[in-house]
């Protein structure tokens, strides 16, 4: 990925890069704006160590360079009166696109992280020209309200992200394919990541995770994904296609994975193993499919078994992921929480056989993904805005928005 998701929590990440104290400070108080809606000026203050002099002054500022506004902030107690911090309404914004096995949804973030989706559809073909037109149409046509507004374009693909760019997806059923169409004009920065690497590093920068120094995600969609996240950066590799959890030898070492590899982990847990376990033909879409056999488990003891089969060996991989990272938290995302919670015992039996038993005593806290199927989009809208709020990409939107 050119530019990784999740470069450290807001509070630390933009602002210390900044080599010219003019945008120190503006950058410091944008990130705070990140952090949670209806943040006060006060407040930004007092976590930055601004006198309220030097607070008016830099919101000032941004505002005439239209990166924030602020509205009157509710009286509360004996403090003085402050102002809410919001993205400024003409401010700048990215798009954030989140391209999944079955569907894809285009966002719009503003200065405060939060990605709003503008358009979604659902593939009408697994041709990847087809379903990158599509997508490239809507991004245009986002691209075309907003105009220069929009800085960046972030993209979350169900697919191996290496160097920036999609070398295979088992998921999609793609080899190589070349996204640079979903950059509207030439020149805007367009950055690829994995989809579940990007929902992990905002699992740890704002979610579930928030605040743990080396947490993993693990998600189950088709297959398994995830991130390892040491101080809010995911672990990525050497050319950004680690994290595949999923191609571990954790399955049937008979079965071959699409991937190409023999016994792979992805085959054990999701949909196409509940289906095997009952002795059904593989299902087009596993999501789905595993979603209704959850239900279904309810009233029949076979695929209540077949679910119970599909827990247990997420919860021995899961057990040696553990092993081998030492997390100081696990977050789960996708299909692996109802998983976990439709067939509780025979994942924490599995789990719990898998662990080194001096981890037994301690495991570390296995909980769900607070951002939930919104994850990737929230870690495609940071790793944008990461690329947007630097010196460099204030001073230009400085340049093109003074006076
Ligand atoms: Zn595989």
């Amino acid at each position: 990925m050119a530019s990784p998701a999740g470069r450290g929590r807001p509070v630390r990440a933009p602002s210390v890069r900044a080599r010219d104290a003019r945008w120190r400070g503006a950058l410091a108080v944008l990130d705070e704006m990140r952090r949670g809606p209806g943040v006060t000026r006060a407040v930004v203050a007092r976590r930055l160590g601004l006198s309220t002099g030097s607070a008016t002054e830099i919101t000032a500022r941004l505002r005439d360079l239209a990166l924030l506004a602020e509205s009157p902030a509710a009286a509360s107690g004996r403090g003085r009166p402050t102002t809410v911090l919001h993205p400024h309404p003409h401010g700048p914004v990215v798009i954030a696109v989140d391209l999944r096995q079955e569907d894809w949804r285009c966002a719009v973030a503003e200065l405060d992280g939060t990605p709003r989706v503008a358009e979604r559809g659902r593939h009408g073909s697994r041709d990847p020209d087809r379903v990158i037109g599509t997508i490239a149409d809507a991004v245009g046509r986002v691209h075309a309200r907003l105009g220069d507004r929009v800085r960046a374009v972030a993209v979350a693909v169900a697919a191996t992200v290496r160097d920036g760019g999609v070398v295979q997806s088992a998921t999609l059923g793609w080899d190589a394919v070349d996204l640079t169409a979903l950059a509207p004009v030439p020149g805007l920065p367009l950055l690829v990541g994995n989809d579940a690497t990007l929902a992990g590093a905002a699992e740890a920068r704002y979610g579930a995770a928030a605040g743990a120094g080396t947490a993993l995600h693990v998600t189950i969609e088709v297959g398994v994904g995830g991130t390892l996240v040491v101080d809010g950066l995911p672990v990525q590799g050497a050319t950004g296609a680690g994290g595949e959890f999923g191609h571990l030898p954790l399955g049937d070492p008979a079965l071959r994975c699409p991937c190409g590899a023999l016994g792979c982990w992805d085959l054990a847990v999701d949909g196409r193993a509940i289906a095997r376990h009952l002795g059904e033909p593989p299902p087009g879409d596993p999501r789905s499919y595993a979603q209704a056999a959850l239900a279904r488990a309810e009233h029949d003891a076979a695929v209540r078994s077949a679910v119970g089969r599909a827990a247990g060996g997420f919860g021995r991989g899961l057990a040696g992921l553990i092993n081998a990272f030492d997390p100081g938290i696990v977050t789960l995302g996708g299909f692996a929480e109802p998983l976990r919670a439709a067939a509780e015992e025979e994942f924490a039996a599995a789990l719990a056989d898998g662990l080194m038993r001096f981890r037994r005593a301690e495991p570390p806290p296995v909980v769900a993904a607070a951002l939930g199927g919104d994850g990737a989009l929230h870690g495609a809208a940071a790793t944008a805005l990461d690329h947007v709020l630097t010196e460099e990409g204030l001073g230009a939107w400085a340049a093109e928005h003074a006076g």
